[in-house]
C-alpha cells in the first residue's frame, strides 16, 4: 500500500486497476449522452439514391450544351415519390430537392435559370447542364461499408443524426456502471429534516449522485452509516454489490474513523490512503474483489474534488470512453492564491476572458467546507505541487466543472 503519493502517481493507479468497459444496448430516443459500445458501420448507402439538391428541372446533360435550350416538360417528381419513369432523351422533368433522380438523367438544373416556355409545355433554360450538377449521389454521406462513429464516443445530437438514418434503433452501448455511494457520519441529517444543534444535513449523498449521473454511471444505491463499526460494516456490505463503491468520510485519523479498518476487515486490497493534494488528502483507494473501492473525505469540496480527480476519470475508462481525463485550459491567474510547496492544489476558480486572457481568480472565500463558493465556480485552478506560491500574473492550468 502507498502513502503520500502524488495527484498524477494516485490517478495512474485508479486507472491500472479499473474493469473495462462492458456491452449493453439501448433505444435510440435513450441513446443521448451515453458512450457508445461499438464502432457502427454503415450498412446502406446514405443517401440510399441518387437525388436532387435543388428545386429544379432534371435532364441529361448532354440535351442542355449551351445556354437557350428548350426541353418539352415530361412531368413531374417530388420527394418521396416512388416511382421509377426513366426519362425519355430530348425531355425534361420538374424535380424537387430530395426528390430520386429518374433514370438517364445526370444533371439538375435550378428553377433559377429555367424559364416556362410562353406557348408550349416545355422550358427553357438559360444555363448549359454539366453532368452531376446538383444532384446528391447515392452513398455520398455514408457510402455502404464505412464505420462513421467510433466506439467510445459519446452519443450527442449528430450522433443521433447518423443512427436514425442508418435506422439503428438499438444502439450498441458501454452499460452504465452502477456505483453505490455510502456516507458516514453521526452528525448527518437528511435534506429532508430540520437542523438541530450538531446536526449538518447530508450534502455528500446527493451531491455524489449527481456526480455519478452527469459522469454517465447509474446509482446502485445510497447508504448512510453512523460512526460505529458495526454500522459502518452493515452499510458497505450492502453497498459492495456494483461496480463501484464510492464512501464519504470517515478515513481520516479520527476516532470515529472507521472506513478503512472496517474496509480492510472486509478484504479491501488498499492500493493508496493518503494523497499530496489539498482539498482532498486523507482519499483511500483500493479493490474489494474487482470492484474499485474510493474513500473520499467527508468535508464537502474534499470529496466533490476528489470525485472530478480520480472518480469521474474511472468512469470514463470503465465506460471506454476516449477522453478519459479532464481537458485543461491554459489561464492566467489573477490573483495571488497562498499555496504550500509540496501539495497540488485544486481551488475552486472563476474564469472570465480579460484583454483577450483567460483570467482565473478563486471564486469565494476558501475552505474544505466552503460548499457556496464551490457552487460559485466555473471550473478547479491546478496549482502543482511544486509551487511554494501562486502569485497573479502566473500562467495555471484551469479545469472546466460546467
Ligand atoms: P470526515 O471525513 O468524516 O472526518 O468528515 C470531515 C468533515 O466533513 C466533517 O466536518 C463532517 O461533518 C463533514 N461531512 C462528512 N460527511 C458529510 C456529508 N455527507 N455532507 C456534509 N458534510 C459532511
Ligand atoms: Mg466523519
Amino acid at each position: 500500500m502507498k502513502t503520500f503519493i502524488s495527484f498524477t502517481e494516485a490517478r495512474d493507479i485508479v486507472l491500472d486497476h479499473l474493469p473495462g468497459p462492458r456491452e449493453d444496448a439501448i433505444a435510440l430516443d435513450m441513446a443521448l449522452g451515453k458512450t457508445l459500445g461499438q464502432p457502427i458501420v454503415a450498412a446502406e448507402n446514405i443517401p440510399p439514391f441518387d437525388n436532387s439538391a435543388m428545386d429544379g428541372f432534371a435532364v441529361r446533360a448532354q440535351d442542355v450544351p449551351a445556354p437557350g435550350i428548350c426541353l418539352p416538360l415530361a412531368g413531374e417528381i417530388s420527394a418521396g415519390c416512388s416511382d421509377t419513369h426513366p426519362l425519355a432523351p430530348g425531355a425534361c422533368v420538374r424535380i424537387m430537392t430530395g426528390a430520386p433522380l429518374p433514370e438517364g438523367a445526370d444533371a439538375v438544373l435550378p428553377v433559377e435559370v429555367a424559364e416556362p416556355h410562353p406557348a408550349e409545355n416545355s422550358i427553357i433554360f438559360l444555363k448549359a447542364a454539366i453532368p452531376g450538377d446538383h444532384v446528391r449521389p447515392a452513398g455520398q454521406d455514408m457510402p455502404r461499408g464505412r464505420t462513421v462513429l467510433e466506439a467510445g464516443n459519446v452519443l450527442g445530437p449528430a450522433d443521433i443524426a447518423v443512427l436514425a438514418s442508418l435506422g439503428q434503433v438499438q444502439v450498441p452501448i458501454a452499460r452504465m456502471p452502477a456505483v453505490s455511494i455510502v456516507t458516514t457520519g453521526n452528525e448527518l441529517i437528511e435534506p429532508s429534516e430540520s437542523l438541530r444543534h450538531g446536526k449538518i444535513r447530508n450534502a455528500n449523498g446527493p451531491t455524489l449522485a449527481a456526480q455519478i449521473a452527469t459522469a454517465g454511471g447509474q446509482l446502485y444505491g445510497r447508504f448512510h452509516a453512523p460512526d460505529t463499526r458495526e454500522d459502518v460494516r452493515s452499510a458497505l456490505e450492502a453497498a459492495c454489490k456494483g461496480d463501484m463503491l464510492v464512501i464519504s468520510g470517515g478515513v481520516s485519523v479520527g476516532d470515529y474513523d472507521f472506513v478503512k479498518d472496517v474496509l480492510e476487515d472486509m478484504g479491501l486490497s488498499m492500493l493508496f490512503w493518503r494523497v499530496r493534494q489539498r482539498p482532498g488528502k486523507p482519499l483511500v483507494f483500493g479493490l474489494l474483489g474487482d470492484i474499485p473501492v474510493f474513500g473520499l473525505p467527508g468535508n464537502p469540496v474534499s470529496s466533490a474534488v476528489c470525485f472530478e480527480a480520480y472518480v469521474r476519470p474511472a468512469l470514463a475508462s470503465m465506460l471506454g470512453r476516449k477522453n478519459m481525463l479532464p481537458r485543461l485550459e491554459p489561464a492566467m491567474l489573477g490573483k495571488d492564491i497562498p499555496k504550500k510547496r509540496g501539495l497540488h492544489h485544486f481551488v475552486p476558480g472563476q474564469a472570465r476572458w480579460v484583454d483577450r486572457t483567460l483570467t482565473v481568480v478563486p471564486a469565494g472565500p476558501q475552505g474544505s467546507h466552503i460548499v457556496s463558493s464551490l457552487a460559485l465556480a466555473d471550473g478547479l485552478i491546478h496549482l502543482p505541487e511544486a509551487l511554494d506560491g501562486a502569485p497573479a500574473g502566473m500562467s495555471v492550468s484551469f479545469e472546466r466543472l460546467r
